[in-house]
């Protein structure tokens, strides 16, 4: 495994974490950097005993902080499927090359290490379809779903993901 920089949010957070905090590889806590940076322009005259219960405060508030794996993981999916969303019907050869690069860069560089593995990992088995939108939608939802069952989440419905993602639920 490639040893990555130990900031990265980390999938194995159990689920009882305070919020705000996150585990590096070595699965040891590390608070996200808002506590320090809100306490410099937020309360930086609090010191002491007051100083800790602000900090405290603030990190389980404060939503301008650097993103657990959870928040990172669904902005990364909406960015995601928004792209299968705006895909042509029939793409060029160079929308499909680039969707295609893309998508190989993005499984590389994927700033959780043991997400990015795994994708990569799906990526080798389920080829990725570029041919059209719906190819490449149907591939992401089902993508999406190999994570999902990883998680114990429910599994989505892939006939409805353009409902999901581009043209909004049928009444
Ligand atoms: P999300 O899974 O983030 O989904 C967001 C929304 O997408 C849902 O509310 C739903 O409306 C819709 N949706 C759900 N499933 C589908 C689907 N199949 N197709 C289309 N739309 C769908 N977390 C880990 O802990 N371990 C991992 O190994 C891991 N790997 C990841 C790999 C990638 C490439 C990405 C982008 C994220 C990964 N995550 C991982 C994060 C994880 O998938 C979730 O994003 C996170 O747990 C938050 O889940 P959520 O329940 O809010 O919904």
């Amino acid at each position: 495994a490639v040893d990555l920089p130990e900031s990265q949010p980390s999938p194995a957070a159990p689920a009882k974490l305070p919020p705000g905090m996150i585990l590096d590889k070595d699965g040891k806590p590390q608070w996200a950097q808002h506590t320090k940076s809100s306490l410099k322009s937020g309360v930086g005259a609090a010191t002491g005993a007051t100083a800790a219960a602000a900090a405290a405060t603030t990190a389980t508030t404060a939503n301008d902080c650097p993103p657990d794996v959870e928040a990172l993981g669904r902005s990364t999916w909406t960015l995601l499927h928004t792209i299968a969303a705006n895909y042509p019907k029939s793409p060029s050869y160079r929308e499909q090359s680039d969707l295609k690069t893309f998508m190989g860069v993005f499984s590389r560089l994927y700033p959780c290490w043991v997400c990015a593995e795994d994708f990569q990992s799906y990526m080798e088995k389920e080829q990725i379809r570029v041919d059209s939108r719906n190819d490449f939608g149907t591939w992401l939802c089902e993508a999406h779903n190999a994570v999902n069952t990883k998680l114990g989440k429910p599994v989505f419905d892939c006939s409805k993901w353009e409902e999901r993602w581009r043209t909004g639920w049928k009444d």
